[in-house]
This record gives structure tokens, sequence and C-alpha cells, in this order.
């Protein structure tokens, strides 16, 4: 699938830093180690509405990572899907009497545009579950092979995935079983479904049911489930073992782990990924920024009514990515006046030296993107340049530079 437009990213002078990130399965903040090229999946959308906040929150944090792997010099090779076939985007479709091929179409058509405004460096990678079809349906039909899924028939031959199969499930999430069962009903699971082996098994190919898509091939006529779409499209790219599995706290369970496990049941290695990272929700007025509760705010809303892109990005880095926090109309203010500071100080010809404002940027963000601190280091610097005091003429540029490689921010209109 076609990705979005990347905009340069330019060098930064000075000492880079290795990147710590807190990691869900192993709870401790440890270094990211990758090779000369970092590696990187993160849970993409289901195209069935715009991107809210919610979401730009969740790509912007990788997005910092993407840029930090970028200035310690290493390649980044970052994988994302797009779930364009399943329950939420045909439920929609049938609401709206729409077909959910140009629904899907559309709303990730939006979510590009939304991903470039917000100047989230693309995946390399950008692959729809239904153009990876094919692929799902191998693992499908290796996972039957070995065993570890089977049929469970009561009227329709759907495939499941038994949860047993390694010795490994329960490392990413670390929930016991009582939790993983609440979980996994609340989040898209079918603990009832007659004929299962046991309630926590989650389904790995939905056979046809009457007006649903669906594909013929080894596995008869059906569509795939959603945990094994994300396990095979980030194994056939980037292997077992790669350095960063992210996306939305959402996802923990049962969503990354059975991505894992299906992985880990395939290869009969472990772990899935090094690092799983996990950003906090988006809330609005206290409550969590879902559909069911109505209460979204849109990226392409917001552009509509000519905000800007850069101030939303700014608004949203002001809280740290792993914590549930508030969207506000007076973080947006603060994320619109913090930007025209910052403008109007780099537009000076001349400021304090910067060099020491850029090496605690670095050292923030690497410290498990402490974003509010980065700001802050910034913050401090456009107060000096704008109260006149310094007289390095290279400084502006240096904060520019810095503030677009490392924060994605463009200082320049
Ligand atoms: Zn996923």
């Amino acid at each position: 699938m076609q990705s979005w437009q990347s905009h340069p990213v330019p060098r930064v002078p000075g000492i880079p830093m290795p990147v710590r990130l807190f990691d869900t399965a192993t709870r401790e903040l440890r270094p990211t180690t990758p090779g000369h090229t970092a590696t990187m999946y993160v849970c993409g959308i289901t195209p069935y509405d715009a991107t809210h906040l919610g979401h730009a929150a969740t790509y912007l944090a990788f997005d910092l990572v993407h840029r930090l792997w970028l200035d310690a010099g290493h390649a980044v090779h970052y994988v994302q899907n797009v779930t364009d076939v399943d329950d939420p985007l045909l439920e929609r479709a049938e609401r709206d009497s729409a077909d959910w091929m140009v629904l899907a179409m559309r709303e990730t058509a939006l979510f590009r545009e939304d991903m470039e405004a917000l100047r989230v460096l693309p995946p390399r990678d950008y692959v729809g579950a239904v153009e990876a079809i094919p692929e799902i349906t191998e693992v499908v039909a290796k996972l039957l092979a070995d065993g570890v899924a089977y049929r469970a028939d009561e009227g329709f031959p759907d495939v499941y995935y038994d949860h047993s199969a390694t010795a490994w499930f329960g490392s990413v999430s670390n929930e016991d079983e009582p939790t993983m069962r609440a979980l996994f009903a609340e989040r898209g699971g079918d603990p009832d479904r007659p004929g299962k082996r046991h309630p926590l098994d989650p389904v790995l190919w939905r056979a046809a049911r009457p007006g649903e898509p669906c594909w013929d091939g080894e596995l008869g006529s059906g569509r795939p489930g959603w945990h094994v779409e994300c396990s095979v499209i980030a194994l056939n790219r980037l292997g077992m073992g790669f350095d960063v599995q992210g996306g939305g706290s959402d996802l923990i369970f049962p969503h990354h782990e059975f991505s894992a496990a299906h992985a880990e049941a395939l290869t009969g290695q472990h772990p899935f990924a090094r690092h799983y990272v996990h950003a906090g929700m988006i809330g609005l007025d206290g409550e969590k920024m879902s559909k069911s509760r109505g209460n979204l705010v849109f990226v392409s809303r917001l552009r509509g009514d000519r905000v800007d892109p850069m101030a939303i990005r700014l608004a949203l880095l002001d809280g740290h990515y792993r914590a549930d926090r508030d969207w506000t109309p007076a973080l947006l203010e603060a994320g619109a006046a913090r930007l025209a500071t910052w403008r109007a100080a780099t537009a000076l010809p001349a400021g304090p030296s910067a060099e020491d404002t850029v090496a605690r940027l670095r050292t923030h963000l690497a410290d498990d993107l402490d974003t509010p601190r980065a700001l802050l280091a910034v913050d401090a610097w456009a107060a000096e340049a704008m109260a006149g005091r310094g007289r390095d003429p290279d400084a502006p540029t240096l904060i520019r530079t810095a503030v677009d490689a490392l924060l994605g921010i463009a200082l320049a209109e």
C-alpha cells in the first residue's frame, strides 16, 4: 500500500544519545539496542473513521523513536499495517449503507494526509490486511499443520489458535487469567463462542458468513483475524526479535500478546519483539476518547479549522507519551503560543549559545521520550533569546535544526 510523503530530516551537530524506553513485557526502562538498521512495527488504524487525537498521540510517540534512531546514525526499517478488513469496518459500512472498501480507502487516504501534516515520518512498508492475505493464509495453514491451531466448527469452520501452544504466552502483558478473560471479552474477543478449546483462544481465520467479504484459498473461503494479521506482516518484514513493537496501551492484551504468541508458536523462537512500548490514552473531559463514547476530536477537523498542525503536535508532546491525559482547548492554545514564541525566537539574528540546549533536548528525549522536559529546555532558550540575551549568530539556526530533526516541529514558516 502507498505510504505518505516524508519530510527531509536534517543532521544535528553534537553527540546523539542512545534511547531508553519503558518495556511493558519486562516492566523496566531499558536502552534499545538496534543494529545498523533499527526495526519497529507500530499497529496501524482500522480505517472506518478519521484520525483522532488519540491515534495522533500514539504515532507521534513512535515518530520520536524513529527520529532518535536516525539521529544516532541508524537506518530505520519501520513497518505499519492498515486493518482494511475487520468487524468494526464492516459494521460501520453496514450502518452507513456504504461500501466497506470505499470507506476503507477514503479513511486511509485521510489518515495519510493527517500524518503528513503532522510531519510523522512514513513507514518504509505500509501494508494492508487485504494485500497480506496470501502470506497470512500460509502462516495459518502452517499453524494448523503444526497442531497449534484448530477448526472450531459449530456451523462455521473458523480456525482458532490454541493459547496454550507456547510457554511464553502471558509474557507481554503479564496479566493473570481472570484479567485476560475480562480484557478479551471487552476488546473484540469471543470467549463464549461454542466449539473452542478455551475461552481465550483467538480467531485466526474467520470462515465466510453471508454478506461478508471473503477470500478463497487453502483455508476455505474467509478472512483473517486481527492478531495474526500484525504477526505475519511484522514477521515477514522484520523477522523475530525486532527492536520495538508499538501501539496504544489498549493493544497490550489481547492484541500484542497474541501477535507475539502466533509468531513464537510458528518459529519456536522468543521474543517476537525486544521492546513492547505502549502509549497512553487521550481523553476528553476525563473520559477516554473513543468511538463508543462519541467524544472524538479529529485531526482533520482541527486542520479544517485552520489550526496549525505544528501547534497540535506541540500540544500532544506537552504530555508524556505513557500518561493517560486529557485534551483541552487550553492545551491547544498553549501549543500555539509556544509555537509562536519558538518561531519568533529562531527568527532573530542571534541568541544565546544553543549547544547546551540541544544536549538537554537529546538527553530528555532519550530518557523514555521525556517530551515535557525537552519542550521546557527549548522554552528556556527561547525566553533568553526573546529577552535579547546572547550574541551567537548560529544559535537560532541550530535550535531550528534540532527542533525539526528531533521533535519534528517545523519552525520556518
Ligand atoms: Zn497490530
